[in-house]
């Protein structure tokens, strides 16, 4: 049986580049940005992930292809 496509890539860390493009990854700030969160987005330092509700949550996101990356714990990959 096969997973669905998720476009959240599992990882057990951050990953310092992306494995797809080798952009940089940064983390997901989550709800209302504060003015300092709008100017670590704008400095490249953060992901602005509003208030999207997602099944999992991704963590981490990729600011040059925009890949999603979610920080799951142990060897499973995907965990339903
Ligand atoms: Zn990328």
């Amino acid at each position: 049986m096969k997973h669905k496509t998720d476009p959240v890539t599992a990882v057990l860390r951050k990953p310092r580049k992306c494995p797809q493009c080798g952009g940089k990854v940064v983390h997901i700030l989550y709800g209302e940005p504060s003015v300092e969160g709008f100017e670590m987005a704008e400095r490249g330092e953060v992901a602005l992930g509003g208030c999207i509700v997602w099944e999992s949550m991704p963590d981490y996101q990729c600011l040059g292809c925009g890949q999603l990356f979610r920080k799951v714990h142990g060897p499973g990959l995907y965990m339903d």
